[in-house]
């Protein structure tokens, strides 16, 4: 069976006090919990976070890296000064960082490839607009989105990839993909993995994302193709991300 994970995602929020406070309340809340929780605070505050989770039950994660080693990227951060201040986790191809930062399948897939070799894991995000929704286009665009990841790293380092679903529409507008909806897309992408190998694509862990909560995380846990959540807005509350985890078994 596949355990479960709650990540945290906290895009551009924070700061020195409120991110103490926040981990101090999550530390308080999960005594003994059996999912995997992972939290991505901002590049500026990894040291920080990083020396605070030290010793506690939650993992480090970068919401974004570089694919270049090292040189004349400036205002990037590589993979090496990543796993310098214990990140274990990197985030890659985030619906926000294709949106606003043109990265195109390509470059997540480069990417990807990068975080693997590094020996970090990646939490590979994919999904679909609400304009491809409608148009019936989302597994097609799933399918588009691991093929080209597929095709750069290979089948069998796809084991250590973990895909999160995140429909574009659903995403910091209070608006979950119902249950089911999200299952359909778990199981589809499971079973596209599955063409190529079919022992690896029982093992790949498939987090949902897009307004996930306390009330609704359940309900998402308990569909078989669901294998935790990569939480937005939520995970900057304690009482919300410590509910998460709780119904995460
Ligand atoms: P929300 O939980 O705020 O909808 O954000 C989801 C997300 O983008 C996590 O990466």
């Amino acid at each position: 069976t596949r355990k479960k994970i709650v990540a945290g995602n906290w895009k551009m929020n924070g700061s020195l006090e409120s991110n103490e406070q926040l981990l101090k309340g999550v530390f308080a809340g999960i005594e003994s919990e059996n999912s995997l929780v992972i939290v991505a605070p901002p590049f500026a505050y990894l040291s920080q976070v990083s020396a605070m989770v030290k010793g506690a039950q939650v993992s480090l994660a970068a919401q974004n890296s570089s694919q270049y080693a090292s040189g004349a990227y400036t205002g990037e951060t590589s993979l090496g000064m990543l796993k310098d201040l214990g990140v274990e986790y990197v985030l890659v191809g985030h619906s926000e960082r294709r949106t606003h930062y043109g990265e195109t399948d390509g470059i997540v897939a480069e990417k990807t490839k990068a975080i693997i070799e590094s020996g970090l894991i990646p939490i590979l995000c994919i999904g679909e607009t609400l304009e491809e929704r409608q148009s019936e286009q989302t597994l097609l665009v799933c399918a588009k989105q691991i093929n080209a990841v597929l095709s750069e790293v290979g089948i069998s380092n796809f084991e250590k990839v973990v895909v999160a679903y995140e429909p574009v529409w659903a995403i910091g507008t209070g608006l979950s993909a119902t249950a089911q909806q999200a299952q359909d897309v778990h199981e589809f992408v499971r079973k596209h993995i599955a063409t190529q190998d079919s022992e690896i694509a029982k093992k790949v862990q498939i987090l949902y994302g897009g307004s996930v909560k306390a009330s609704n995380s359940e309900e998402l846990f308990a569909m078989p193709d669901i294998d935790g959540a990569l939480v937005g807005g939520a995970s900057l509350i304690v009482e919300e991300f410590v509910g998460i985890i709780k119904s995460a078994g």
